[in-house]
């Protein structure tokens, strides 16, 4: 497969841009070579700059649910456009959109829109900080909550020491209020909030990951940690900015039946323009200004062509309650040719699947937290990548990733990537022995 024109931008790009990429994972850094750039895409196919074609399997981290280019969507962005792009001031979609969301997901009574997910959890826990008059906020490894200092932050020396950071830039004053976690491991949060008593302002997490591999979190795990925040004033705030209006329409907290105090979200919020949102407890969301004394604010927040997209996309959600459920069918059909290639093959690698979200693991331990994720074979994945890349399927290029199935996938989609698997899985061990 010829990629030149994607080749030569890429020599451009890294000369203005660094390492050429507007987020890092698009870098190819962990699976080699170039990365792939992208001219249009429409429902379950991308096509490059040198007119090859895939069928994608991340759809933008998952935004693009739909499919892309769905045409109910552009033609309600494109009506909303031609009004001005933004105005600065509020509008009714804004109202449309807060209603909407209320009513999908229950424990969300009043939510502010925002322009990211990283922008959505930074809000969050300073709102759970200043409700709850509390610094410190528990997470967990593996979780991802976007670039905020607060997150960038991985445990110290003893597990339950405060944490160091992990990127250059954020300070150690920063990182300390911060304690990192082993995921499913509530005697961990249980001795940090002991040793921390009434000083833990709010415990975030991933329902279930996607950003370690898909990772579910135990539901007995869940079950604690919201019988440990209720009994200790602590705000359990869900990151469903990968799982909300997937996993189930109300998301992972509908699908486990555990309901946090606050949730953030984006991602499919925006329809794959800028959106990202962060709701909960009235009483939690009253403290942010212009009510409260928590500031936060957004020049482009709630902007009008933005809100449009991601209203039409949960609108359309919302309205087919069987279309997440036909949705699950497909992806589940993929998982199913996986696994029944795996088992053909002799191969004992992790399959982890919820609903429209999978990873394959590279090793024969089960994954349950970072730990585990971790033993996985990523020379292996990186081939394993690379094969599908020239066979015409576009995975995420991490075996630290989930990949996100869209509704617009056919049952020849379905069949073709189950296809490519199998010769991925046999080609990598060919290559592995003639080595
Ligand atoms: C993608 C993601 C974020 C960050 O969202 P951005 O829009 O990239 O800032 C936060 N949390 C989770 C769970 C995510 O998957």
């Amino acid at each position: 497969m010829q990629r030149k024109y994607s080749e030569e931008l890429f020599e451009q790009a890294k000369r203005y841009i660094p390492g050429g990429v507007n987020s890092p994972v698009r870098a190819f850094k962990s699976v080699g070579g170039n990365p792939v750039f992208i001219k249009r895409a429409k429902g379950a196919h991308l096509f490059d700059e040198d007119g090859n074609m895939y069928i994608d399997l991340i759809n933008s981290w998952g935004p693009m649910i739909l499919g892309h280019a769905y045409p109910p969507i552009i033609e309600a962005v494109y009506q909303a456009s031609i009004n001005s792009f933004s105005y600065g001031a509020p509008t009714r979609m804004e109202v449309e959109m807060a209603k909407l969301i209320c009513d999908i997901v229950p424990s969300i009574e009043k939510v502010r829109m925002v322009n990211s997910g990283t922008e959505a959890t930074m809000s969050a826990i300073r709102a759970a900080r200043g409700y709850t008059n509390r610094n410190k906020i528990i997470k967990f490894a593996g979780c991802y909550h976007g670039h905020g200092d607060s997150f960038l932050v991985e445990a110290g020396s003893g597990a339950l020491t405060f944490g160091t950071p992990n990127s250059a830039g954020v300070t150690e004053g920063t990182a300390k209020d911060t304690l990192s976690l082993p995921f499913n491991d509530i005697n961990a949060v249980k001795q940090a909030v002991a040793q921390n008593k009434s000083q833990i302002a709010a415990i975030i997490l991933e329902p279930i990951v996607g950003n370690m591999g898909c990772v579910p979190a135990e539901k007995e795990f869940l079950q604690a940690l919201r019988q440990i925040c209720t009994q200790e004033g602590i705000v359990l705030i869900f990151d469903e900015v990968m799982t909300g209006f997937r996993i189930s329409l109300g998301g992972a907290q509908e699908y486990y039946g555990v309901i946090p105090d606050m949730t953030t979200l984006g991602k499919i919020i925006g329809g794959g323009l800028p959106v990202g949102a962060y709701g909960g407890k009235a009483e939690i969301m009253d403290c942010v200004a212009p009510v409260g004394k928590v500031y936060q604010a957004g020049t482009l927040s709630g902007n009008p062509i933005a809100m449009t997209a991601g209203y039409t996309t949960l609108r359309i959600l919302a309205d087919n309650p069987d279309l997440l459920n036909q949705l699950n069918k497909k992806a589940s059909a993929i998982g199913e040719g996986i696994k029944n290639n795996l088992k053909k093959l002799g191969l004992n690698y992790q399959f982890n699947q919820v609903g429209s979200m999978f990873t394959l693991f590279f090793t024969n331990v089960p994954v349950t937290n970072l730990d585990t994720a971790m033993t996985s074979n990523t020379q292996l994945f990186a081939r394993y990548f690379q094969y599908h890349l020239n066979n015409g399927v576009y995975l995420a290029p991490s075996q630290f990733e989930a990949m996100f199935v869209s509704y617009a996938i056919s049952d020849e989609d379905i069949e073709k990537i189950i296809k490519v698997n199998y010769d991925a899985l046999v080609h990598i061990h060919e290559v592995e022995h003639t080595q």
